[in-house]
Formats: C-alpha cells, structure tokens, sequence
C-alpha cells in the first residue's frame, strides 16, 4: 500500500510546517495547500531540507473553489485534509470582522464541499482554546466545559467552524476531529523551521526571543495584578512539534470505524504557567537577562486558561512530551537560526 495522501491547508505555516515533518515521518505523503498570506514561502526550501524531499505545494486560496478543485480532481486517493489555514490574530480580527468570517467560514465550507465531491472522508480542523471564551478561575477546561461568548470575531469563525463540522458528520460521509490548541511555541529541534510573526509579534515567545537577540528593545509583560499566584496571565504552553503529533493521533483516531464521527480534544499539556515563570524559565535555559518591564493589562486578556488534557491522553492515545524549558530553548535556537541565515521579517 502507498503512502497515505493528506491535504494539509496552511502546510507552509507555523503549526503546518511542524505537521508536515510529523505526516511525512509516520509515513504519510503531506500535499501543502497555502496562499502565504501569513506565511513564507521559504518555508518549503527549509522543509525539503528536513525531510529530504520537495514537498508537493500548491499556492492558491482556500476559498478559491476551482483551484482548489483541481488539487482533489489531480489525486485521486486523498485520505484525508488537515484544515489550518485560516485568519488567526484576535486583534485584527476586532478590526476586519468581516475578512475574518469570509476567510475562515468560507475556505472551510469549500473544503467541506470537495470532500463530499470526492469522497474524502476524514477531517482534522485547527480550533483552539479560544471558545472557551473567559473560564471561571483556576478552572482547567475541559472538552465539555462551557464554551462561554467569544471575546472576538476570530473565537467565533472558531465557534462557528466546530458547529459546521459537526451538523455535517451526522451525515455519515465526513468523520472528522476539531483540536483546539492551547498556546503553541518553540520549534522543531533541528531550528530549521519555526514561527515566523510577520511586523511587530502579538505573541510572547516570539516576542521574547526577538527582545533577546536584539530585534525589540524590550519586553513589556501585559499587567502583574491579575488573580493569580505572581499576578501575570496564565497560559498552557505546548511545544509545537508536540502539538503537530496530535495531528498524526487524530488521524489514526478518525480512522478507527468505531470511534465517534465527530471529536474533540484539548491540546495541551495540562499545566498553567504564568508570564512570568515563562520569562523566568527563558531567563534560565538561554542563561541570559532579558530586559523587561510590567505594562498595562492587554484588552481582551482572559486571566488564567489551561487545558484539562485527560481526554487527549487516554482516548487520543497523545500527551505533551516536551518541557517549558525544552520548548523555549527550541525558540531560541530557531531565533539564532533566522539570524544566521540573515532571514527579515519585516
Ligand atoms: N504577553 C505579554 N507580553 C507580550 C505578549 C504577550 O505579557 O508582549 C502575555 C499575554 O498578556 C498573555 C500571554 O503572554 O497573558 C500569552 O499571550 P499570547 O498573545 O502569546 O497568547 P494568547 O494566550 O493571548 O493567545
């Protein structure tokens, strides 16, 4: 039997790139579907260097039915789609609502209308702990906790993703799984391929390793008078190559006749840290000082989140492998690599 052929929309993107190493070392033959409108193409020179081939790539539009027609219509035997692409700032997505919900509903829905077309059967769908929206205090959520109001348009594409998804496997043709990632960071450990924040980052790892080697002038943790143990936000930080194997996981799980037609899983590790244990923990591993300052609260902020990853464990089969300290190392590493390669990002 050949290798399994699965789409992977957004292959050319942080959490993308880092499937695509997973798919391609348990045996599966990963055909990159991305528009790099948040992404580089790059990205595939430094993946062929990884997995030692060219991977396939298309670069087009999701919500491009036609072009992306042709991707189904050239391969007959796609297993499966792995559906990241997608709009994915909280920020811009308060500012342009409506690219949001046109990007992020209608490339699903164009990929839902193929697999029908086509008979492919087994989806994979980036969601993320985002709906759970704001959760009570210390609660850890779990995959039958509350989804609470979306603080943003970009939470509710989410939101509204999941309940497509899930109306459409009650028709038997579509098994699919919904993985609603915690906070990914780090990189692959080879520093190759990583995150790659286009202009100023919203996102904390990659702000401190820009801080670190010189790129911003310094950090500004967003407010130290929260309700929690230091004050600082709490988040559940996974590393992204951790997170890219759940991917395999689901597929395996979908592709089981017994198991249900629609699931969900929680993807991370189990465990809260606040921003400033994560400063503390890069300020450790890297053994350099980082400047920093406390600021104001970021708007929208939910205090304190973290995953409940029972599920993930014990039904998935998958559970976080990889350290705090490992990940950020791995962040680092990747930070030094763009360096090197005298790669610009703005
Ligand atoms: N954060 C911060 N300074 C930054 C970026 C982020 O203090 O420059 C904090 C932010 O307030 C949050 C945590 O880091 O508590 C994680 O933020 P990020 O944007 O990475 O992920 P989010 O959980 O908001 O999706």
């Amino acid at each position: 039997m050949g290798r399994k052929k699965i789409i992977v929309t957004g292959g050319a993107g942080y959490i993308g790139s880092h499937t695509v190493v997973e798919l391609v070392a348990h045996g599966y033959d990963p055909i990159i579907v991305d528009n790099y409108s948040n992404s580089f193409p790059e990205v595939i020179d430094w993946l062929e260097e990884l997995i030692g081939f060219r991977p396939i790539n298309h670069n087009l539009d999701c919500c491009d039915y036609d072009s992306l027609k042709k991707v189904f219509s050239d391969n007959s035997d796609i297993a499966g789609v792995i559906h990241f692409a997608a709009y994915k700032a909280v920020g811009e997505s308060m500012e342009k609502p409506i690219a949001y919900y046109q990007n992020n509903v209608n490339s699903l829905l164009v990929i839902l209308n193929l697999m029908e077309e086509f008979n492919v059967k087994h989806l994979v769908f980036s969601s993320s702990c985002t709906v759970y929206g704001t959760p009570d205090n210390g609660i850890q959520v779990a995959e039958n906790s509350e989804l609470k109001p979306p603080a943003s348009p970009y939470g509710h594409t989410k939101i509204i993703c999941e309940e497509i998804i899930q109306n459409v496997c009650g028709n038997d043709k579509i098994k699919a799984s919904l993985l609603r990632y915690f906070n990914p960071i780090g990189a692959h450990r080879s520093g190759k391929i990583g995150e790659l924040p286009i202009g100023k980052p919203n996102n904390l790892v990659p702000f401190i390793t820009q801080t670190a080697i010189g790129i911003r002038e310094k950090l500004t943790i967003f407010g130290n008078t929260y309700n929690t143990p230091d004050g600082t936000n709490i988040r559940d930080y996974i590393h992204v190559s951790d997170l890219a194997n759940a991917h395999i996981k689901a597929l395996d799980y979908i592709g089981n006749k017994q198991n249900e037609k629609c699931s969900i899983f929680n993807i991370g590790t189990g465990n809260g840290n606040s921003v400033k244990e994560v400063v503390d923990a890069f300020e450790k591993a890297t053994e350099m000082k980082l400047n920093y300052q406390i600021g104001e609260k970021r708007a929208g902020d939910v205090e304190a989140i973290y995953a409940n990853a029972q599920k993930s464990n014990s039904i998935l089969g998958w559970t976080a492998e990889r350290t705090l300290e490992e990940s950020l190392l791995s962040a680092w590493k990747w930070q030094l690599n763009l360096k090197a390669i005298d790669f610009k990002l703005d």
